[in-house]
Order: C-alpha cells, then sequence, then structure tokens
C-alpha cells in the first residue's frame, strides 16, 4: 500500500512513528556523541548545535552551574547563521559571556519546581532579567533544567531571537529528553574535568615539591649561591607561570641597595642598569622586604622606580617575593597579598625589623593572578633561597675564619721562625717540651718541632746559677711556672749550647690557655744574653774604673798625679802592661810612663814620635783623626806607607781633651806580645769597646785635668792675692819697726847732745868733761846704730836690686870668726863667746868674699846674743867635713842656749821682715833683714843657711851653713886643744 492510499489518520500516525524514530535514532545518534567524549566543551558545543536542529529552533545556550551553586555561567550557545546577522552575533558574543542567572532568581526556582521544564512567553517581562532579554533579544524561551541526583547540573534555553513562539510538546519533549542523555554526558565529562584537575593539581604540587627539593638539594650539597638562586627562580618563574623572574639581594654594607644575585641575560641587564635599585625609590620592594610577605605590585600600585620598571619589562603585575626563611612573621596570612596589605603596612614606623636579604621579583606581562597554593610554593621556594643565602654567609663566614685562622697560623709560625728567641711549648698535661723554631733548634741542636719530656730534656741540658751552682729539677723556671702558676720575666741562668759552649740564657714564660682560660701549657721564649751579659760586665768594669779615676783624682794634688792615676787605671782596666801620657802644646811631649824599662821607654817613644810629631808630608792616617779628637788605633793595618814602620806596633791612642781643644794624649801598648825571636804574627787587637772605655777615660782625664789647672791657677791667684796682703802688713810692720828703730837712738842723740850744750854752757870754769865724753860716746854709739840700721836697708835693697856682688878671695873662715868673737865680746857681757874648731887644725880657707862672709858670722853672733836674754854660752864652730874627699867642705855654726825659734817658723825664718812673733822671753828689737841677707849672702857663696831649733826656750838655736873648702895648704896642721860648745 502506496502512503496515498493509507488512511488519514494512519498517515498522520505514520509521519508520527517515524519522526519519532527520527528522533530516537537522532537521540541515539547524539547520546553517542554525548558520550563518545570526555571533553565538556565539545560535549556542550555539539550539545547546542544538535539541539538547535533536533528541536527547530535557531538557537540554544546552555549555563553551567559555578562550583559554589550559587550562579548559572553562561558557557555556550549555538545560533543557526542566518536568524542573525554577523555584526549582531558579534555583539551578542561579547555580551553573552558577561551575564550570569542567580540561581535564586524566581524564574529558576520556577524552573526547578516545574520539573525540570518551563516555558516563558516573554522573558521580557520578567522585571530581574528584562535587561538580560533586551539585550540578548530574548522573547519566548523554553528553559530546560539538566538535574542529576536531585540537583540541577546546567540550564539549557531555547529561543527564537526576537520572536514570540509557542513550544510545542514535541519541542518540549524533545529538549527534555536531550536535556536528560546531556545531562549524564555533562556530569561525566564534569567529573573527568574535576579528576583533570585534581591530576592537574596533584602535578602542580609534585612539580613544585620537585622544586623545592631541587633547590634545598643544591642547597645542602654546598652549591654555590648564584646557582641555587637561579634554580629557585627559574622554578618559581615555570610554576607560577610568570614571564621571567630575577633573584636580588640587598648589598652587603649598603643595606637599601638591591643588586641582581644571578646570571640574567644582557637584556635583563640593560634595563636594570637604567632603573634606580634603592628601596629608598622602590617603595612595593621595600614594603615587602620588611614585612617579610610577598607582594603583588600592579601598574596601579608601582611607585617612583617601580613605574620604570613595569614600563621597561612592559608588565602587567610584579610578585615580589621576600627571601624569607620560616613561616610569616606576625602570623602574617600569606593568601591575602595585594593592596589591602599595601595599605595596612605602609606605616613604616609600625613594622618589625624584619632582616630579608633580598627578594625574587616575577614578571607578569598578562593578567594572571597567582593563586594561594602558588603563593605557599614561592614561601617555600624562598625559605630555601633564605637558607642557602644564611648557609653561604655562615660557609663565608667560615670560609673567612679558616683563611684567618690558617693565615694566623701561618703568620705565628713565620713569626716564630723568625725570631731571635728560641721558642718552646711545654703542655701542661705530659709535660712535654716541643721545640717550636729554628732558633731553639739551632742552640740546642734538636730538630726544629721535635719534643721531649721536660725532665729528659734537663738531664740532657742542665742549667746552672750565674755563679755556677746546678738549679734543681723543681727549681727550673718552666717547671716552677708549670707547678707554681708563677711567672717567669726575663729569668737569667748558664746553660750550653749544642757545641758545648757555655751561654748566659734569659727566659720568659707566658701561661698558654684554653677557650675557658685554663692554664694548658707555656710558651717559654729563650734568649741568649750572653753578649749583654759580658756587655754588662764591661760596662760594670767601666764604670769601676771611672769611680777610682774619680777617687784617685780627688786624693791627688797635682796633674802629674792624676795622670799617673789615670794610666794606671786604663792600664788595668783594658789588660795593658805599658803606657804613656802625653801632654800637648803644639807638639805632644811624654809627661809620664808605666811598664817600660828606661831602655824600652826611650825606644819606644822614639817610634811613637814618627807620628807623634810628624814631619811635614808623613802624617798619618790616625794622627789626623787623634788630633779630630777621636780615639784611634795605630798599628799596620791602619797604615798604608811602604816599608810599614809599625809592623810590631798595637797601640791604642785616645785624646785627652777638653772643650774641642786637646791636653794631652793616653797611649796603651799590647804589642809587648811581639819579640824578636818571635816573626811578626796577628796581635790580639782591642776591640771597639776598648777604644769607648778608652776614650771615656781619657774624656774624664781632660776634665780633670782640665778642672786641677783651674784650681791651681786659683790657688795661685789666692796665693798671690795673699802674698799681697802680706806683703802689704810687711810694710806697715816695716813702717812702724823702722819708725820704732829709728825713734830710740834719734832720742837719745837728741837727748844727750843737749846734755851735753847744757853741761858745756854749765862748765865754763868747771871740770865737766867726763860728761861731755859720756854724751858724746853716746850720741857716738846710737849714731853707729842707726848707721847699722841704714847699711842693712841699702844691703837688703842691693840684694832686691841685684846690685850686690861679691869680691872673692882666699878667704880664712876661722880668722873672721875669732874676729867677730872678739868685736862681740866687748858688747856681750852676761855671754860667753867662743869659736870652736876641729881637733885637726887646718886653716878654714874658702874661696869668698871676706867682707861678706864676716857680715854673715857677725849677724848670726848678734842674733845669737839678742835672743839670748838671759846670757848664755854663744860658739861659732868650724868643722871641716872629709865624706867627699874631692869635694872637701867646711861647716859653720853658730849656736846659742837662747829663746829658741819654733819649727813652724823655720820655713819662713828667711823672708824679708820676718819676726818670729812673741819670741819667747825676748823683747829683742829688729827690723826682719838679718837673716835675709844673710841667706842671701851665703846662696851668693853657692850654699844655703839652714837653722835647727827645738822652738824650747833654752835649748837655744843652731845656725849652719857649709861651703867648699879649699885643698888644703902645705903648712904645718897645728894642733889645737878641742873647745866644743858645753851642755
Ligand atoms: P831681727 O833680729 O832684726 O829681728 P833677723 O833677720 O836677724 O831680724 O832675725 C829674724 C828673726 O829670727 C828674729 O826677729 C828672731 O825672732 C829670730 N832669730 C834670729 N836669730 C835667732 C836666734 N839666735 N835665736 C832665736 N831667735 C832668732
Amino acid at each position: 500500500m502506496s502512503e496515498k492510499d493509507r488512511p488519514r489518520t494512519d498517515r498522520a500516525e505514520h509521519a508520527r512513528l517515524q519522526k519519532a524514530l527520527r528522533e530516537s535514532v537522532i537521540l541515539r545518534e547524539l547520546a553517542d556523541i554525548l558520550n563518545s567524549s570526555l571533553d565538556l566543551e565539545h560535549i556542550l558545543q555539539e550539545l547546542v548545535k544538535r539541539t538547535t536542529e533536533l528541536c527547530e529552533v535557531p538557537r540554544c545556550a546552555f549555563w553551567q552551574l559555578e562550583e559554589a551553586g550559587e550562579r548559572l555561567l553562561p558557557t555556550t550557545y549555538y545560533l543557526a547563521s542566518s536568524v542573525l546577522s554577523s555584526k549582531k552575533r558579534k555583539a551578542a558574543d561579547a555580551i553573552w559571556y558577561r551575564g550570569h542567572l542567580s540561581i535564586s532568581n524566581p524564574i529558576i526556582t520556577g524552573l526547578l519546581d516545574e520539573g525540570g521544564v518551563l516555558t516563558v512567553e516573554d522573558l521580557r517581562a520578567e522585571p530581574t532579567l528584562k535587561h538580560f532579554a533586551e539585550t540578548f533579544q530574548v522573547v519566548s524561551v523554553l528553559l530546560i533544567a539538566l538535574m542529576r541526583d536531585g540537583r540541577p547540573v546546567g540550564l539549557m534555553s531555547l529561543d527564537y531571537p526576537g520572536q514570540f513562539h509557542a513550544f510545542s510538546q514535541e519541542q518540549q519533549q524533545l529538549a527534555r529528553a536531550i536535556g536528560q542523555q546531556a545531562t549524564i554526558a555533562i556530569h561525566n565529562a564534569y567529573l573527568y574535568q574535576q579528576a583533570q584537575v585534581q591530576q592537574q593539581r596533584a602535578e602542580h604540587l609534585i612539580e613544585r615539591a620537585q622544586a623545592v627539593y631541587q633547590v634545598a638539594m643544591r642547597v645542602n650539597s654546598g652549591e654555590e649561591l648564584p646557582v641555587v638562586l637561579k634554580l629557585a627562580t627559574d622554578h618559581l618563574a615555570h610554576s607560577l607561570n610568570a614571564s621571567a623572574g630575577i633573584a636580588m639581594l640587598l648589598a652587603p654594607g649598603e643595606a637599601e641597595l638591591l643588586q641582581p644575585a644571578c646570571t640574567l641575560s644582557q637584556e635583563m641587564h640593560e634595563h636594570l642598569d637604567a632603573i634606580g635599585l634603592s628601596l629608598d625609590d622602590l617603595p612595593n620592594f621595600w614594603l615587602a622586604i620588611h614585612t617579610g610577605l610577598p607582594l603583588l605590585v600592579t601598574a596601579e600600585l608601582a611607585q617612583d622606580q617601580e613605574v620604570e620598571w613595569f614600563h621597561r619589562f612592559g608588565l602587567k603585575y610584579m610578585l615580589l617575593v621576600p627571601l624569607m626563611g620560616g613561616s610569616p612573621p606576625g602570623g602574617a596570612n600569606w593568601d591575602l597579598p595585594g593592596t589591602s596589605r599595601i595599605l595596612r603596612y605602609t606605616q613604616k614606623e609600625s613594622l618589625l625589623d624584619i632582616h630579608c636579604p633580598g627578594l625574587i621579583v616575577l614578571h607578569y606581562t598578562r593578567r594572571r593572578k597567582p593563586t594561594s597554593g602558588e603563593y605557599a610554593f614561592a614561601q617555600d621556594i624562598a625559605a630555601q633561597c633564605a637558607l642557602a643565602i644564611e648557609k653561604a654567609r655562615l660557609l663565608a663566614e667560615a670560609r673567612e675564619a679558616a683563611i684567618l685562622a690558617t693565615e694566623r697560623a701561618s703568620t705565628l709560625d713565620a713569626v716564630f721562625q723568625a725570631m731571635s728567641e728560641g721558642i718552646t711549648v711545654v703542655t701542661s698535661s705530659d709535660e712535654q717540651v716541643s721545640f717550636s723554631n729554628h732558633a731553639v733548634a739551632r742552640f740546642l741542636g734538636v730538630p726544629v718541632y721535635s719534643r721531649l719530656p721536660l725532665k729528659t730534656f734537663l738531664e740532657e741540658h742542665p742549667a746552672y746559677t750565674l755563679d755556677g751552682h746546678l738549679i734543681p729539677f723543681e727549681d727550673f723556671p718552666v717547671v716552677r711556672a708549670l707547678h707554681s702558676k708563677v711567672q717567669i720575666r726575663g729569668e737569667r741562668f748558664l746553660t750550653a749550647r749544642a757545641d758545648g759552649t757555655p751561654r748566659v740564657v734569659e727566659l720568659t714564660a707566658t701561661p698558654l690557655r684554653d677557650s675557658e682560660m685554663r692554664q694548658i701549657g707555656l710558651v717559654c721564649a729563650i734568649r741568649d744574653v750572653t753578649v749583654q751579659v759580658q756587655a754588662e760586665q764591661r760596662v760594670r768594669v767601666a764604670l769601676d774604673t771611672f769611680l777610682h779615676i774619680a777617687e784617685a783624682v780627688s786624693h791627688s794634688k797635682g796633674i802629674h798625679e792624676i795622670l799617673h792615676s789615670v794610666l794606671a787605671e786604663a792600664l788595668k782596666t783594658l789588660n795593658c802592661a805599658r803606657g804613656t801620657v802625653h801632654l800637648y802644646q803644639q807638639s805632644f811631649e811624654p809627661l809620664l810612663s808605666l811598664g817600660f824599662t828606661p831602655d824600652e821607654e826611650a825606644r819606644w817613644l822614639q817610634q811613637q814620635d814618627l807620628w807623634l810629631n810628624p814631619r811635614t808630608g808623613q802624617e798619618y792616617g790616625f794622627f789626623a783623626q787623634l788630633m779630630s779628637g777621636q780615639a784611634t788605633l795605630v798599628s799596620a793595618d791602619h797604615c798604608p806607607v811602604q816599608p810599614n814602620p809599625f809592623t810590631n806596633t798595637l797601640v791604642l791612642a785616645a785624646p785627652i781633651k777638653h772643650n774641642q781643644s786637646i791636653l794631652g794624649l793616653i797611649l796603651l801598648d799590647r804589642s809587648t806580645a811581639v819579640t824578636q825571636a818571635r816573626p811578626p804574627q796577628r796581635l790580639s787587637g782591642f776591640t771597639n769597646w776598648d777604644l769607648t772605655i778608652i776614650s771615656g777615660i781619657a774624656q774624664l782625664a781632660g776634665a780633670v785635668l782640665e778642672q786641677t789647672r783651674w784650681q791651681q791657677e786659683a790657688n795661685e791667684a789666692r796665693a798671690s792675692a795673699a802674698a799681697m796682703r802680706e806683703a802689704n802688713a810687711m810694710k806697715n810692720e816695716f813702717l812702724a819697726i823702722t819708725a820704732h828703730e829709728f825713734r830710740n837712738p834719734l832720742t837719745v842723740i837728741l837727748a844727750r847732745s843737749q846734755s851735753a850744750i847744757k853741761t858745756l854752757q854749765r862748765a865754763k870754769g868747771s871740770n865737766s868733761l867726763p860728761a861731755i865724753e859720756e854724751h858724746l860716746s853716746i850720741i857716738s854709739a846710737q849714731g853707729k846704730q842707726l848707721n847699722n840700721i841704714v847699711t842693712t836697708f841699702l844691703d837688703a835693697a842691693r840684694i832686691n836690686q841685684g846690685q850686690l856682688s861679691l869680691k872673692t878671695e882666699v878667704t880664712d873662715l876661722e880668722q873672721i870668726a875669732r874676729q867677730v868673737v872678739e868685736e862681740q865680746s866687748v858688747l856681750a857681757e852676761q855671754h860667753s863667746l867662743q869659736c870652736i874648731t876641729d881637733e885637726i887644725h887646718q886653716p878654714y880657707l874658702v874661696m869668698g868674699d871676706r867682707a861678706c862672709l864676716h857680715q854673715v858670722i857677725a849677724n848670726l853672733v848678734e842674733n845669737a846674743i839678742k835672743y839670748s836674754p838671759h846670757g848664755g854660752p854663744v860658739a861659732i864652730s868650724l868643722h871641716r867635713c872629709r865624706e867627699n874627699p874631692q869635694a872637701e867642705t867646711i861647716e859653720v855654726c853658730v849656736e846659742d842656749k837662747g829663746v829658741g825659734i819654733p819649727p813652724e817658723a823655720h820655713e819662713r825664718l828667711f823672708e824679708r821682715f820676718y819676726r818670729v812673733p812673741q819670741t819667747g822671753g825676748s823683747d829683742a828689737r829688729g827690723v826682719g833683714l838679718g837673716l835675709y841677707i844673710v841667706s842671701h849672702l851665703v846662696a851668693m857663696h853657692g850654699s844655703q843657711i839652714r837653722v835647727e831649733s827645738s822652738g824650747v826656750p833654752g835649748e837655744g838655736s843652731r845656725f849652719i851653713f857649709t861651703l867648699p873648702a879649699l885643698p888644703e895648704p902645705s903648712f904645718d896642721k897645728l894642733t889645737r886643744p878641742e873647745t866644743r860648745l858645753s851642755e
């Protein structure tokens, strides 16, 4: 049966069945298509497209319920291309995706109440959706809710854009059926999508964990900081989908300046170079670093140089991740980065002073805000970076400390090795000595750094006190320092060097302490002070010498005596056998010598004279040196002249000088070692020290010499002043005496001559001749006395003026003596005067001036009488002395038993006008010229007069002089009886 033949109802039924069949096929196909994919977008696109086709509507849209379940968001729509112009489609597209439907919208709640299918005749009439409907040109709409387990998954809308349409039952059923089919597929796709998201999230987490792990591994393996920071930055940038990342560190020492910490591309460098990197110009950087919190900076929030940064790198966002270790400070919420925090922390004063060494800057050229998970990841990476920085810092410090320690150790070792002191270290625990430098190792002949027990060491190297006593173990300075913890500073002892030479050693011990200041040993510095001690001894000897010289000089009277002491001390100190002292006045003249035999001395002086008083053109170098005031060595070595006149000479010459002028010279000779028998050999020379000592001695001698001279001059000046005073006093006394001596005879002469005149006047006619005669004789006697006095003055004057001359002839002294006795006997009634001669009589002949010799003897006899006020014998004795038969002499002695002369007056007795004060018991007058004239007259005869007297009154005095006797004349020897002065 053909279609035409079938009844109308059948045809309708058939058509309906056909359609249902087709629909079911399409539905099945749709179900297949939808179920064949898990791609939600694809499913939805297929869904909306097929729905328009199946339901024969021009537009179908799908709204997906958002995760929170509050809103339906437009997801996909399909519009039959013929319905709207392409321009309108574009406009619709732009609008479509911005809209949403609230789940609580009455239309939606109505839809759900209606079991999931709702037709709205005119959506524009719904106040809540009016705007949407108008914009999107929705008039009549069929809404299908896609339900799964009683909950909506999404919403499908079918409409005729801009048209009223009454949706048929079939359309509604078909749409519902499509919705049911789609729900399963969408739900599956949802599940799949969620699974995908979860997987992605898990993958992200793993990726991040791996990134953190990798960074941590690099940190732990001690990788260089820039490498770690580069890795961390790359991971961070990658995981947070940033376009680039830069790790920046605050410059050490300049806390406000940022520096890129890992390798950057040339371009990035150039950009950064153009931006000021001071935190002062980067406020958001400052904030991130000082809060320790990551900060998302948008272009709107950028300030100062940050604006330039955004511009240079073409950024939309910038994420600043401060490199902070541990959890965020102050429990701050990491999940809420953004502008609100900036506001919260802009008050800089309220911030904690968080130490953050730097930050990672992530660049975003697209608008994509990091998620909270990404912030957490950034925190983890930042913590690892902070750890790496801290570790690098510690490592650098440790490396620096190690370098420093090594440097110190090497320096210490170098110092030890360079030290001239020997260094040993003694450990307290085991009492071992370690020889820590070459000096001590050399000194003791042990390997450097070797060790020995202290006890063994001291047994092998015993120590002695400076006076030679063995120091017991317990008393050894190191042992005392170790056991009693006493300080040892510069203790000296004797020990032997490796070659056995005895040395004086000075030891200083310093405690060695551990970090808790417990003594764990000693560092001992040992110094060989032998030379120093010898020098000290030499200085002591020199000082002793100077002291001795000073002492000797203080007791010495004259220059000769002083220089003798100086030379003796110099010879002793410098260990020389012989030496001389010379004085200088235009040339050097020897003054004194020590240690020579007369022959040697002459020869030696002659040799020294060669250079001491050189002939012109023959000056030697050492002479010039001497004249410039320097001590010098006179030896062949110092004399360039050939042939060398000083081959066997070894003389030390030091000028005695004062105020730059040479006063003299000390010569010390050591060349005695060379004898004729032995060939000339190297003499044991003088040392510089000897030179110094002799210079010092000579200097001292110069000063003393000058002082002595000065003192002598002062004494002479004083003496001449005293002499002048005395002369004046004598002159006064002389005037007084003269006046006195002259007045007496003159008074007598005047008185007697007047008496004689008066007697003559009265005598006219009487016999007064005897009285006149007496007056005249007294006048005559007094006149004679005056004459004597005047004669004496004249004699003295002649002597003074050198006018007295002798008339020598053969003179018999006995004759003169007897004549004097005769003359004086008349005048001296109280005295017995005698002339005593030797037993064997010979004439006492001398060559002399008879008158003068008479005057001498007469004067002596007169004095003898004058100063024997109580009488007593006076004798002139003549005695021939034959001790030397070739030179026989005659001794004349005038002796009395008078007042005597005190010994202290003897010295001055023969001076002009000298009179012994208060001569005991004698008021004899005189002018003090008699003995002066006598002594001169005797001296003119080539002899001297002397006095012998105890000064005791009654014991008297003896004046004695001798004259050469003339050879015996050939006349008979006469024997005279001995006449001696009785006691
Ligand atoms: P003067 O007798 O005129 O005083 P002199 O020169 O003769 O002078 O004697 C000097 C002094 O020596 C005397 O003043 C006297 O004190 C003392 N003197 C001389 N001769 C004797 C003597 N024989 N006995 C004691 N004193 C004497």
